[in-house]
């Protein structure tokens, strides 16, 4: 049995499993059968993460944070976790393989999934003018037209944000009618550089190696236009990716995993939560890198307050 299992190998995953190996707690991180690496495998330059002040690729980045685990003891298993029993002192994790593990403690850090409008060309392009993140792209966008897709609070905040970047910003939307707050609207609403396209949904991505524009079609008529731009980013929604826990664990309004406070503990006791499964707001790789930190020295406390004759049956 071992004393910390981590589920997910994202910056939150390897970042608890850094911390978790330095503390001699013999991680084993379960990391995903064909998506080890998380969201940042999607994307290419990264430049807002601390330390590469030239920037690093997403995939460049998740493969140093994996040697760096691994170089202090964690041992990394290609798999996916299709089932969880928390419930008791000692957890069971169920890989695809039919291996079941058990450990003292577990790290959920399996992340959430932006959705995507599920169109052709949308995952080719993604990184190349497609984006799920103003914050992360909306520098690449200077002088440059773009556009938002979704009605949210999420979608007039991209719009606003890339403002500070791009000449022209057009928010396109299903409907007429925005889902977003009042404030919200009314501030993207009164922003001359956005325009509103409303009743239309994006069909097609036009480009070969980058974003060279989109192809309408209108909810209501039904005609088709096409708009010149350079980026296209997708606000449509985020699912934090839970389903392992549904019925075990506290969830938030938002879907998220509840957490105590500013810690990583769950509802269960040993249990324990990183990065963007557990986040609404922030969602950026420093941040569930961070959160990794705080679920790993989680678990070490954890494991200081439990009796000896307990974590004596962890072998590993
Ligand atoms: C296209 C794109 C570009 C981005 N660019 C930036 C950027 O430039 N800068 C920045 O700071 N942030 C960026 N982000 C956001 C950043 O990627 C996320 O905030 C960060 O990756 C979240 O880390 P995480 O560890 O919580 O989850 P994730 O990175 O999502 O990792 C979760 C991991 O859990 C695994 N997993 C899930 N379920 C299971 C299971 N059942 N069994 C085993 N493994 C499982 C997944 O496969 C994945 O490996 C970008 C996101 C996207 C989509």
């Amino acid at each position: 049995m071992r004393q910390v299992i981590i589920i997910g190998s994202g910056p939150a995953g390897y970042t608890a499993a850094i911390y978790a190996a330095r503390a001699s707690l013999s991680p084993l991180l379960i990391a995903s059968s064909v998506e080890a690496g998380g969201e940042l495998m999607k994307t290419t330059e990264v430049e807002n993460f601390p330390g590469f002040p030239d920037g690093i690729m997403g995939p460049d980045l998740m493969m140093k944070m994996q040697e760096q685990a691994e170089k202090f003891g964690t041992e990394v298993v290609l798999d996916d976790v299709v089932s969880l029993d928390l419930s008791g002192d000692v957890k069971k994790v169920t890989l695809g393989n039919g291996d079941i593990h058990e450990a003292l403690t577990v790290i959920y850090a399996t992340g959430s999934a932006y959705r995507k409008l599920g169109i052709s060309d949308e995952t080719r392009l993604s990184g190349y003018g497609v984006s799920w993140c103003a914050t992360c792209d909306g520098f690449f966008f200077r002088q440059k037209t773009v556009a938002v897709v979704g009605g949210g609070d999420s979608a007039m905040e991209e719009a606003t944000f890339l403002t500070k970047f791009a000449d022209k910003v057009y928010v396109i939307h299903r409907s007429d009618k925005l889902r977003a707050s009042k404030i919200m609207q009314d501030r993207a609403l009164a922003n001359p550089k956005i325009e509103f396209v409303f009743n239309k949904v994006v069909e097609r991505i036009y480009g070969e190696a980058l974003v060279t524009g989109i192809g309408l079609r209108d909810t209501v008529d039904a005609s088709e236009s096409t708009i010149d731009l350079s980026g296209l980013f997708v606000a449509i929604g985020n699912d934090p990716r839970v389903h392992l826990v549904h019925g075990q664990l506290e969830l938030t309004d938002d879907g998220t995993i509840a957490v105590d406070g500013r810690s990583s503990r769950t509802s269960l006791p040993g249990v324990f939560a990183a990065g963007d499964v557990l986040d609404v707001t922030y969602r950026q790789a420093i941040t569930a890198a961070g959160s990794g930190t705080v679920a790993a020295l989680d678990v070490e406390h954890y494991l200081a307050s439990l009796p000896r004759h307990v974590l004596d049956t962890a072998s590993v």
